[in-house]
């Protein structure tokens, strides 16, 4: 339990704590109930002292990028949630074609800086709305790129408070998996390497990823993309369409009419809701195809 004598000790100019704090505000469903308390952390010594205080009061803690890829339960989260700010919001080019980039920047501020500075490979991020962290955290991946194109190195806070670097390879990167998959250590800042390019190239070609982003997802409503990793051999959207589950709800939770692979929120839906119309999706699919669909968004209570 987060009490007052925890707050106390992770007090500094580099934390604001809310304590309370609604997650619906922080996940792109709009969607969950109350963090017991909330830490924006500005830099890696008060990410340290945060995360050791938690430990030595025995207090869980998660740490979130732009939350477009979760589900929060309803019911809250017990213990810290953790987002990065701050020192880990900046951008930096390192040589001609080489950017740190700290974890909780968002994609879209390295699309815009990369297409500033004439340096092009990151257009397919271009309308991922999550920070460097989420998606290095899951190999985010749109209209042909993934992250593991254009990661050279990163680094993490282990569970033993030290900072590590890992290199390109040591990544594990593989479809919407990384090394840091479920483990639990914290991304600090991620190196990508890109190339000279035109910027008017760069310009046309992320204006064009956006134009098919819009034509194909339900932008217009909350959600927190595609639910459903891409099985083996299948698009999760088709067989879900092919089962006739297009627009099916569970109170304001609704599979998107624009596109099977999203579940939108439409106003007032509850965890409950979206996690009773996964099961309803999974277990219809599974019956008429055999196919086992595998959440790609993370349920978090
Ligand atoms: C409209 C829409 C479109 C989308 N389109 C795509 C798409 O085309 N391709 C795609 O791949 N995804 C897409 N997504 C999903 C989502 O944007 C990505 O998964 C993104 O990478 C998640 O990043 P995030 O910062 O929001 O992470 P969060 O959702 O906040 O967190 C996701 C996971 O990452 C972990 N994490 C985040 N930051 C760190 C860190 N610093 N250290 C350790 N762990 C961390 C969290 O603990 C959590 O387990 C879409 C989502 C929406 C809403």
């Amino acid at each position: 339990m987060v009490t007052d004598e925890f707050i106390k000790s992770i007090q500094s100019e580099s934390v604001i704590i809310k304590r309370d704090e609604p997650m619906y505000l922080h996940t792109s469903f709009r969607i969950g109930g109350n963090a017991e308390c909330f830490c924006e952390v500005k830099s890696i010594d008060a990410l340290k002292n945060v995360t050791e205080s938690c430990k030595s009061f025995e207090i869980p803690y998660f740490v979130i990028g732009l939350g477009s890829n979760l589900l929060v339960s309803d019911k809250g989260i017990s213990g810290v949630v953790i987002k990065l700010g701050g020192d880990f919001d900046e951008i930096e080019l390192t040589d001609e074609n080489t950017l740190r980039c700290g974890a909780g920047v968002s994609l879209a501020g390295v699309c815009i800086y990369a297409k500033n500075n004439s340096l092009g490979g990151i257009e397919f991020a271009w309308g991922i709305p999550g920070s460097v962290g989420g998606a290095v955290y899951m190999n985010a991946g749109a209209y042909g790129g993934e992250i593991k194109d254009v990661v050279v190195s990163s680094r993490y806070l282990d569970s033993n408070g030290n900072i590590r670097e890992l290199s390109a390879e040591k990544h594990e990167f593989s479809y919407r998996h990384s090394f840091y998959t479920d483990r639990d250590v914290i991304i600090l800042d991620v190196t990508l390497k890109l190339f000279p390019k035109n910027k008017n190239e760069i310009f046309y070609l992320m204006q064009d990823t956006m134009e098919r982003r819009k034509a194909k997802q339900p932008l217009n409503r909350p959600s927190a993309g595609s639910v459903f990793k891409r099985p083996e051999g299948y698009y999760a959207a088709a067989l879900i369409e092919q089962c006739g589950l297009k627009g099916l709800s569970v109170g304001d939770a609704q599979v998107s009419e624009k596109h099977s692979g999203f579940i939108v929120n439409n106003g007032r839906a509850s965890s409950g809701d979206v996690l009773e119309l996964i099961e309803r999706v999974k277990g219809a699919v599974r019956e008429k195809t055999g196919v086992e669909l595998q959440c790609e968004i993370k349920y978090i209570e």
